[in-house]
This record gives C-alpha cells, sequence and structure tokens, in this order.
C-alpha cells in the first residue's frame, strides 16, 4: 500500500477539493493562533502553481450538523486571502446548489474557501450522499488534514472513495516523521509516557511496550506504576484502581523485551501549587501528607542517559505539573537533553500531546526535536497503533 504524490501529478484545470484542519482557537472574531493556517499553504501553493482549481473544505468547532453563524468558516477567508497574498472567495455553503454554483465560475489558480462542513448533519455521520454531494465539486481529492483523519467523516474518508484521493504536503510530512518514529524505526526506540492519569493512556502504553526498546513513564501516571510495585505514594495522583493494570503492562514489557524507566527520586510538596515549600526524596521515602509532583535529578540523568543509547524517541506527556514552577524541571532538562541530542543529529526525536508541546514551547526546544506533532487526538490514537480511517482511505494498492 503506498499513496499518490501530488508532487507529480498533473492538476491543470482539475478541480481539487482540499480538506484542510482550519479549526484555529478564535477569540471576538480575530485569530489568536494561525499555525493550522500556515500548515496548508504549501499545499495550496503547490496546487495553485499547477493550475488547479483550489477548493477548500474544513469544519470549525462543533456544531453538531446545523447552522451556527458563530461557527461560520467566512472570518477565515481574509485572513488566509492576506497569507497567500492573493484572493480567496468564499461560499455559503459547502454542497450543493450554493457551492457548485461557486465553483463553475472557479478559473485554474482561483482559491475558494467553503462553509464549515459540520453545519451538515451528515458530515460527522459520514453519509455517503454528502460524499457524493462533495464529489460533484471536484476531480481530485486531497487530505492535507492529519488532525482530523481518526475520525472517519464526510470530508474526510467517504469522500476520499469517490475521487483519485492524494494525501497533502503537511499530511505527508507528518505520515513520514511518524513512520520514522514508530513504523520503521531505527532501532533503540525508546518512548517517554508521562502526563496525568494511566487511565487515558492504557493503549498507548500497551502499543508502546510490544513496539519500543525502553518505556519510561513520568508523571502522575508513574505514580501509578510506583504503587503498584509496593512503594507509598502519600497524597499523589495515582490510580489506586489500576495497580493490576500497571503490573499487566509491566508482564506485556518482559514478555516483548521492554525496558521499563520509573522515577528513583522525586520532588514532593504537601500542597499543588506554584512553589509551594517541596523536598526531593528517594521514591521509598515520600510520607502521608505529601505528594509526588516533579521527577528527581537522579531520575532524570537516568532518563537522560538511557536517551544517549537510542536512536528514536517518540515523546508524549510531562514528567511533572510542569505549569507549576519549580515541579518543571524535570520536564525542562529532559525535553532539553532530548533537543540537544536531536539537533546534533544523534536522535529522531518525535513529540505530541496537547501538554507535552505546551512543556516542548516553554523549554523553547520544538524547533530542535526533528518533529513535534500538533494534531492532538489523531496523535493520540496513532500512539496506540489504531488504523487512522482517514489515512487509510488516501491508501492505494501498488
Ligand atoms: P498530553 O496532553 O501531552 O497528552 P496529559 O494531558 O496526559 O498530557 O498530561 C498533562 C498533565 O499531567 C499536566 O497538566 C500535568 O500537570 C499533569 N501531571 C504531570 N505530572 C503530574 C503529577 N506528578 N501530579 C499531578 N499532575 C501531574
Ligand atoms: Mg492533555
Amino acid at each position: 500500500m503506498t499513496f499518490l504524490s501530488l508532487k507529480t501529478a498533473d492538476l491543470q484545470g482539475k478541480r481539487v477539493f482540499v480538506r484542510v484542519d482550519f479549526n484555529v482557537p478564535m477569540q471576538d472574531g480575530a485569530i489568536t493562533d494561525d499555525t493550522r493556517l500556515r500548515a496548508a499553504i504549501p499545499t495550496i501553493q503547490l496546487l495553485i502553481e499547477k493550475g488547479a482549481k483550489v477548493i477548500l473544505a474544513a469544519h470549525f468547532d462543533r456544531p453538531k450538523g446545523k447552522v451556527v453563524p458563530t461557527m461560520s468558516l467566512a472570518p477565515i477567508a481574509p485572513a488566509l486571502a492576506a497569507l497567500l497574498d492573493r484572493q480567496v472567495a468564499f461560499a455559503t455553503d459547502c454542497v450543493g446548489p450554493v457551492a457548485e454554483a461557486v465553483v463553475a465560475e472557479m478559473k485554474s489558480g482561483d482559491v475558494l474557501l467553503l462553509e464549515n462542513t459540520r453545519f451538515q448533519p451528515g458530515e460527522e455521520k459520514n453519509d455517503p450522499e454528502l460524499a457524493k454531494g462533495f464529489a460533484r465539486l471536484a476531480d481530485v481529492y486531497v487530505n492535507d488534514a492529519f488532525s482530523a483523519a481518526h475520525r472517519a467523516h464526510a470530508s474526510t474518508e467517504g469522500l476520499a472513495h469517490l475521487l483519485p484521493a492524494y494525501p497533502g504536503l503537511s499530511m505527508a510530512h507528518e505520515l513520514d516523521y511518524l513512520d520514522r518514529a514508530l513504523g520503521n524505526p531505527t532501532h533503540p526506540v525508546m518512548a517517554v509516557v508521562g502526563g496525568a492519569k494511566v487511565s487515558s493512556k492504557i493503549d498507548l502504553l500497551q502499543n508502546l511496550v510490544s513496539r519500543v526498546d525502553i518505556l519510561a513513564v513520568g508523571g502522575g501516571m508513574a505514580n501509578t506504576f510506583l504503587a503498584a510495585r509496593g512503594a507509598h505514594v502519600g497524597k499523589s495522583l495515582c490510580e489506586h484502581d489500576l495497580l493490576d493494570t500497571a503490573r499487566a503492562i509491566e508482564a506485556l514489557a518482559a514478555a516483548n523485551k521492554c525496558q521499563i524507566l520509573l522515577p528513583s527520586d522525586v520532588v514532593v510538596a504537601e500542597a499543588f501549587a506554584a512553589h509551594a515549600p517541596h523536598r526531593t526524596c528517594e521514591v521509598g521515602d515520600v510520607k502521608d501528607q505529601e505528594m509526588i509532583l516533579d521527577a528527581g535529578p537522579k531520575s532524570v540523568a537516568a532518563l537522560a542517559a538511557a536517551l544517549e543509547t537510542a536512536k528514536t524517541l517518540v515523546w508524549n506527556g510531562p514528567l511533572g505539573a510542569f505549569e507549576l514552577p519549580p515541579f518543571d524541571i524535570g520536564t525542562m532538562e529532559a525535553a532539553r537533553t532530548a533537543a540537544a541530542l536531536a539537533h546534533s543529529g544523534r536522535l529522531v526525536a518525535v513529540a505530541g500531546g496537547g501538554d507535552t508541546v505546551a512543556a516542548l514551547n516553554q523549554a523553547v526546544v520544538a524547533d530542535d526535536f526533528t518533529f513535534v506533532s500538533t494534531a492532538g487526538g489523531a496523535f493520540l490514537e496513532w500512539m496506540e497503533g489504531k488504523a487512522l480511517p482517514g489515512v487509510e482511505a488516501l491508501k492505494h494498492p501498488s
């Protein structure tokens, strides 16, 4: 199974339906972060250069199949026009006679943005009739929205089966790096998984222990693993009902020859607050009234030593309560170590997850990582080893 290449496609005069992620954060009608718009620019530029008619489709927020005026994509058109330095037309519907009439007027190189696909009740239901309606607008389908690829919706999945389907440049880029991190990585592969809870990442941990050589567990979820090994964790965030789950993951790791690395020393405090009085202690020395809020220096050094031996790193989840200084130190130190190794070409370092991206930005190292995914849910499902419907639908037998 392979993907068709957009770069070599002949698209002169063709109508190209491009599924993008324009679900940008907005406040009072203004875009507060245009990262997602900028991510789509290379694909749009390439299509313009190829003489295609570029029809952009995206969802915005959660209108749940109804027209919700505050969730219109209309304000995106001028912002995109400014980034592209050319006109971007807007169609007040994403399908049907209104959209068809606007598309019929398009010339090669024109760019059109369709209204929110989720205004249609059929979008999230992956209604074949809606997909057919989209297909009437175009000759070719491009999906450049990896972050929406874990959903089988009409514009992300159904339509891909009705037209020649290509990954966009940003989708292809993301798939390439994710493949280098977990699909076909250079071993030894190390995973760092942190964050709040084991319960939200059971599938992810189970998938990783069968694929990586070392799994470092950190953050709040490490407390559950420590407790499962018999450690006293005091008032720490800990899922005491999941001790058996933690033990099962450890057993699966052992069966797959995956080494699990847990913190040996920790930073503890009596309050979950920035600058709360704190001390560093061995994992076995946590007192009843204390909670673990960060990895200690020995733990961070062990993690750094393991990173030195790895060729590939995949990271999701902070090692401590990084929003509350000084409990960010463990995460910041580990992030800097990984970034330095990646920067010097000794490590392929890939990371993703909402709080993880925030932590890497806080450490000012995101640029040094080989790849940082902002795809959120799609990234996590990919780490869980799940097939993403929006990606599967782009595959061609070769
Ligand atoms: P991501 O969004 O990257 O997938 P998560 O949402 O799973 O990450 O976890 C992030 C949260 O975990 C952060 O809010 C952080 O404060 C919290 N966290 C990490 N370590 C601890 C800890 N020891 N105790 C309590 N919360 C923690
Ligand atoms: Mg999170």
